[in-house]
């Protein structure tokens, strides 16, 4: 084999292992064979889900647990993949979700169409370097195509994000999932980490809804402490309310009833102080990280305080961001401009525990979407659903770009590929014109998952496309129309980013010719 074989060249100079008599080697084609096997599993588990009209899977693990999705990724990551090189698809696809959240089942039927072209070219002794190479000129390709079709999303009028958003929610969602998201990407400055997503049982689906800050799981120290405070004043204490521990080589020796009163009288004047201190300050609301003594807590119950002990670190950073107050390290240090001012702050019931809502601040912006669900499976569904529309409306938002959905772009790519293979030297021709018909599958799946004749639409597709613009409408019905009209609209980064990572597993698979497993 000639030295430029990238997986020749990565060995040089690695140790000489020997092998354990109980590990089992698959060289050659036969690892390609079952590599290429096991990538294409995984993607025809996904396939059906593809699309606005996809089909849910239902995932049982090994102690009975039940996941019920259509999302490509959840189900990548919920399945028990042991090949490794399923994982490795699996792998990318969960990138691909963490780095954009969309886009996965695309990917993954992409993939599979890659791999399984391969394998027709391996059976044809086409090298699968030469593949390789074909693959990325195609990968160069697409991505010049997709600019092509990218419109600015504020060409949109009115809502820009809103049709973007409902395309990624459309057969996942119900229309208060894609509200709250819409909700959050109205209220300006959706940063990915200023969102917060938190799931409860116990109200349906339509009670999905934004609040203009965050909830946290905690209870007032004190019965009587008001439920609600408006344009409240709002400290954060990083610290016990606590009598401190003596020092440790101090060894108090109490003799009589006098020092006994005088030792309760000065831990009584430091507890109460603290409440005094809080309130000399002005606060009405006190987020405390750590204990609250009781009786600190009686004084600040008498004192119209509403405080919560042991408050979580990132709840209590959150909400003196939301209130735009300053975490003090403890009670004697706070000071009038440490506090920072809520327009709300409201106990209330989520489900069976209670929880703090904190509203209005005039810190940073932040958004919770409390997304309601009447079963644990429900939930989980939407939550998923809200979680990319999300990250949808994030990746719209920074990249500005959207493109037609639907399957227009994947058809206009693979249009344009036929168009260039010719260009491209010698038998990686063969492999970008593969690719060409692996781009048709996104139309045809989606067609075919919306109950449509996936061959006749694709000719359909194809002779609209020669006049104008057209893709796959799902409504009610599923239709040939321009996606963009309709507002089937996905973001550029992640059509970008489901054409390379597709190429990136096939050709990663394509490379190995040697599966070596360790017993
Ligand atoms: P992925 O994991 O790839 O995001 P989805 O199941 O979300 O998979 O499907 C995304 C595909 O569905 C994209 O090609 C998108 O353009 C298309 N799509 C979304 N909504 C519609 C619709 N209403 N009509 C037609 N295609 C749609
Ligand atoms: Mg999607």
């Amino acid at each position: 084999m000639s030295e430029s074989n990238p997986g020749q060249r990565r060995q040089h100079g690695a140790p000489v292992f020997i092998l354990d008599e109980d590990s089992e080697q698959t060289a050659g084609r036969d690892a390609q064979q079952t590599n290429i096997e096991a990538g294409k599993a995984i993607a025809e588990a996904v396939r059906t889900t593809l699309g606005p009209q996809g089909m849910d899977k239902m995932l049982v693990s090994d102690s009975g647990d039940v996941v019920i999705t259509n999302d490509g990724a959840a189900i990548l990551a919920e399945m028990d993949i042991e090949h490794p090189a399923a994982q490795m698809l699996a792998d990318v696809a969960d990138e691909q979700e963490a780095a954009l959240g969309d886009g996965t089942t695309t990917a993954a039927v992409l993939t599979g169409e890659l791999l399984s072209a391969a394998e027709d070219f391996i059976d044809d002794d086409i090298h699968p370097r030469t593949i390789v190479e074909g693959y990325w000129a195609a990968e160069r390709i697409a991505a010049g195509a997709v600019d092509d079709y990218v419109v600015d999303a504020d060409a949109f009028d009115g809502e820009p994000l809103q049709t973007v958003v409902e395309s990624a929610l459309t057969g996942k969602g119900t229309g208060s999932v894609s509200d709250a998201v819409q909700q959050v990407a109205d209220d300006g400055e959706v940063a990915g980490d200023a969102v917060a997503v938190e799931a409860h049982t116990g109200k349906s689906a339509s009670a999905t809804e934004v609040v203009d800050g965050i909830i946290a799981e905690a209870e007032p120290v004190r019965d009587g402490m008001p439920d609600r405070l408006d344009d409240a004043a709002v400290a954060v204490v990083d610290d016990a309310l606590e009598q401190r521990d003596p020092e440790i080589d101090a060894e108090y020796t109490i003799s009589s009833d006098d020092q006994l009163s005088a030792a309760v009288t000065a831990e009584e004047e430091t507890l109460v102080g603290y409440a005094e201190t809080l309130a000399d300050a002005g606060v009405d609301a006190a987020f405390v990280t750590d204990d609250i003594a009781d009786r600190t807590a009686d004084a600040l119950a008498s004192a119209g305080i509403l405080a919560f002990e042991d408050i979580d670190s990132d709840d209590a950073a959150a909400v003196a961001d939301v209130a735009g107050a300053s975490q003090v390290p403890g009670p004697d240090e706070i000071a009038a401009d440490d506090l920072g001012t809520v327009g709300t702050v409201a106990i209330e019931a989520v489900d069976d525990d209670t929880a703090v809502r904190v509203e209005d601040g005039a810190g940073e912006q932040r958004a919770t979407v409390m997304v309601r669900g009447s079963t644990e499976h429900a939930l989980n569904e939407i939550e998923r659903a809200v979680n990319d529309g999300i990250d949808v409306a994030v990746a719209t938002h920074d990249h500005g770009e959207v493109v037609p959905g639907g399957g227009l772009v994947e058809l206009g790519i693979a249009e344009r590929l036929r168009t260039e293979a010719a260009s491209v030297e010698g038998r990686r021709q063969l492999a970008v014109e593969a690719a060409a018909e692996a781009f048709d599958a996104v139309p045809r799946t989606l067609a075919r998952n919306a109950g449509r004749d996936p061959i006749d639409t694709l000719v359909q597709l194809r002779a609209d496309n020669q006049e104008g613009r057209a893709g796959l409408v799902v409504d009610e019905d599923a239709e040939v129309a321009d996606p963009a009209d309709r507002g089937v609209l996905d973001p550029a980064a992640v059509k970008r980013e489901s054409i390379r990572s597709p190429v990136e597993v096939a050709t990663m698979i394509l490379r190995i010719d040697d599966v070596i497993t360790a017993d």
